[in-house]
C-alpha cells in the first residue's frame, strides 16, 4: 500500500465528506450517528488521511469493525489506495455524547448491528430446538423453558450449575432468544460475570455508574448472568451485583444465573448473595448419557453438513464422555482432518485421530504458541500481532489470535490484551465477539479458525 499521498488537506476533507455521504447511505442510521458522525478529518500526511476519533474505545471500535470499509470508500473516491490513520482527539468527546444514543450496546440485536462491549449478543444457534435433551439435562432444560415462558413467575432466580461444556451457556442463550421471539421489545441482557465486572470497573473509572446502574436495573427485563463463580473474591463487584439482584428481584424481573458449582461451594462469596442464589430454583446439568451423546453428535453433523457414519458416532460417543464441547470439537476436528486428506470420515480415521490426541502430552496452550501458529498461517510475524498496526491484513489475524487465546488459554480479557502489546480489554472483547459472529456468517474466517485450531490441537 502506498504510504505517500499527494492530496492536499482541503482535498482530504472533501474526500472524507464524500465518503461520509456514501457511508451514511449504506449503514443503519444509529450506527452512523454513533460511530461515524463524530469523526473529523484533520487532513493528511505522508502516512495517509488522518481521522480524529473521540476516544480510545471509539478508535478500537472503528479499527476493528470499520477501518477497511472506510479505507475502501476513501480509496474509491481518490482513485487510488489510501491509508487511513486514526488519532484520538478527546475534545470530540462531548460531540459524541450528544450524537450517540444513551447506550449503543443494547442487548436485543437489531438486524446486522454490531454491538459494543460488554453486553454480549445472543448466539442464534443456541436455541431450545438445537439443545438435545436427555436424562442428564432434562430438568435444567424444563426449568429454563418454564422461565422463558413465564418470566419472574415460575422460578426466580433460576440457578443452573454443572461442569464445563455441558450446555449452561447454551440454555442461557436459549432463554433469552425465546423471550425475544415472544416479545421483540424485551430487554434481555446476557452478560458473563467477567464482562459485568469489567463494565463496572470502566464505569467507575469514567464516572458513569449511574448509566451502569440504569443499564442493569431499570433498563433490564431479564438478566442472564453466565459463570457467576467468577464473583468469588471480587468484593466490589459482589456488592454491586447484590444491589442489581435485589432491584431486579423486587421489581419482578427474571434473573438466571449459571455456575460451575453450587452456591455454597463458590469460594469467597458473601453469605447474603449465597442465600439470594438459593432462594429460587437450583438445577444441575450432568454429563450426558451415551444416547444423548450420540444424538448430540448426529445433530451437530446435520447442522454442519457432515456425513457421519453410525459406527463413528458411536466410537466418538464412547470415548469422549464428560464434556459436550469436546464431543463436538472431536467431530469438527475429524471433519477438518478428513477434508485435509480428501478422505471420507471413517472409523479408522477417527481411531487414528483420537490416538494422536490421547498420546499428545497434556500441555496447556500458551498465548505465545497460539500467536505463532496464527502468524504462520497468515504469513505474518508474531510482532505484527502485538503491534499497533490496524490494517485488516494484520487486524483480522490479531482478532483471530485473541479469540483463540480466549477460548483455549483461560485468560481474562485484560490478560489477553497484555499479551498483544498492551491492548485495552475492550479491544479484546470486541475482537472475540467479532470472530464469534464471523464464525456463523463468514465462511473464510470460519475456515481459517478451524484450520488453525486443528493445528493447535493435534
Ligand atoms: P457450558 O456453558 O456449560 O460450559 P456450553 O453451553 O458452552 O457449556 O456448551 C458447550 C458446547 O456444547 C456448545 O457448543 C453447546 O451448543 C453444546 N452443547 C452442550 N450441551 C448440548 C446439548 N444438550 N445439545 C446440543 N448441544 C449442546
Ligand atoms: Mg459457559
Amino acid at each position: 500500500m502506498s504510504l505517500s499521498t499527494t492530496v492536499e488537506k482541503k482535498d482530504a476533507a472533501a474526500a472524507w465528506h464524500e465518503a461520509l455521504e456514501n457511508i451514511r447511505g449504506r449503514i443503519h442510521r444509529q450506527t452512523f450517528d454513533t460511530w461515524f458522525r463524530p469523526l473529523r478529518c484533520t487532513g493528511n500526511g505522508d502516512d495517509g488521511v488522518h481521522l480524529a476519533v473521540p476516544s480510545k474505545f471509539h478508535l478500537d471500535w472503528i479499527s476493528d469493525n470499520y477501518l477497511s470499509f472506510i479505507t475502501e470508500q476513501l480509496s474509491g473516491i481518490c482513485g487510488r489506495e489510501v491509508e487511513v490513520r486514526l488519532e484520538i482527539a478527546p475534545e470530540l468527546a462531548t460531540a459524541v455524547e450528544e450524537a450517540a444514543p444513551a447506550s449503543p450496546e443494547r442487548s436485543a440485536p437489531s438486524t446486522g448491528e454490531v454491538k459494543a462491549a460488554p453486553i454480549c449478543r445472543l448466539n442464534e444457534r443456541y436455541t431450545f430446538e438445537t439443545f438435545v435433551t436427555g436424562p442428564s439435562n432434562q430438568f435444567a432444560r424444563a426449568a429454563s423453558q418454564a422461565v422463558a415462558d413465564k418470566p419472574a413467575h415460575a422460578y426466580n432466580p433460576l440457578f443452573i450449575y454443572g461442569g464445563t461444556g455441558l450446555g449452561k451457556t447454551h440454555l442461557l442463550h436459549a432463554i433469552g432468544l425465546q423471550m425475544l421471539e415472544r416479545e421483540r421489545g424485551t430487554r434481555v441482557i446476557y452478560v458473563s460475570t467477567e464482562a459485568f465486572m469489567n463494565d463496572m470497573i470502566d464505569s467507575v473509572r469514567h464516572e458513569k455508574m449511574e448509566a451502569f446502574r440504569a443499564r442493569y436495573r431499570s433498563q433490564c427485563d431479564v438478566l442472564l448472568v453466565d459463570d457467576i463463580q467468577f464473583l468469588g473474591g471480587k468484593d466490589r463487584t459482589q456488592e454491586e451485583f447484590f444491589h442489581t439482584f435485589n432491584h431486579l428481584y423486587e421489581s419482578e424481573r427474571q434473573i438466571v444465573i449459571t455456575c460451575d458449582k453450587l452456591p455454597h461451594e463458590i469460594p469467597g462469596i458473601e453469605e447474603r448473595l449465597r442465600t439470594r442464589f438459593q432462594c429460587g430454583l437450583l438445577v444441575d446439568i450432568k454429563p450426558p448419557e451415551m444416547e444423548t451423546r450420540v444424538a448430540i453428535l448426529r445433530n451437530k453433523a446435520e447442522t454442519e453438513k457432515i456425513t457421519l457414519p453410525d459406527d463413528v458416532a458411536l466410537f466418538l460417543a464412547t470415548n469422549i464422555t464428560s464434556n459436550v464441547r469436546e464431543l463436538e470439537g472431536s467431530l469438527i476436528r475429524l471433519q477438518a482432518f478428513a477434508s485435509m486428506y480428501h478422505a471420507p470420515i471413517t472409523l479408522e480415521l477417527a481411531r487414528e485421530q483420537l490416538k494422536s490426541l490421547a498420546s499428545a502430552p497434556e500441555r496447556a496452550l500458551s498465548p505465545e504458541h497460539i500467536q505463532k501458529l496464527v502468524a504462520n498461517y497468515f504469513s505474518l510475524k508474531v510482532s505484527d500481532l502485538r503491534s499497533q498496526r490496524r490494517h485488516r491484513a494484520v487486524s483480522l489475524p490479531r482478532q483471530i489470535a485473541m479469540f483463540l487465546c480466549r477460548k483455549h488459554c483461560h485468560l481474562s480479557f485484560p490478560e489477553i490484551g497484555e499479551r498483544f502489546g498492551g491492548k485495552d480489554h475492550t479491544t479484546v472483547i470486541s475482537a472475540v465477539r467479532k470472530i464469534e459472529t464471523s464464525l456463523g456468517n463468514d465462511g473464510d474466517i470460519k475456515k481459517s479458525v478451524e484450520a488453525i485450531e486443528t493445528s493447535l490441537l493435534v
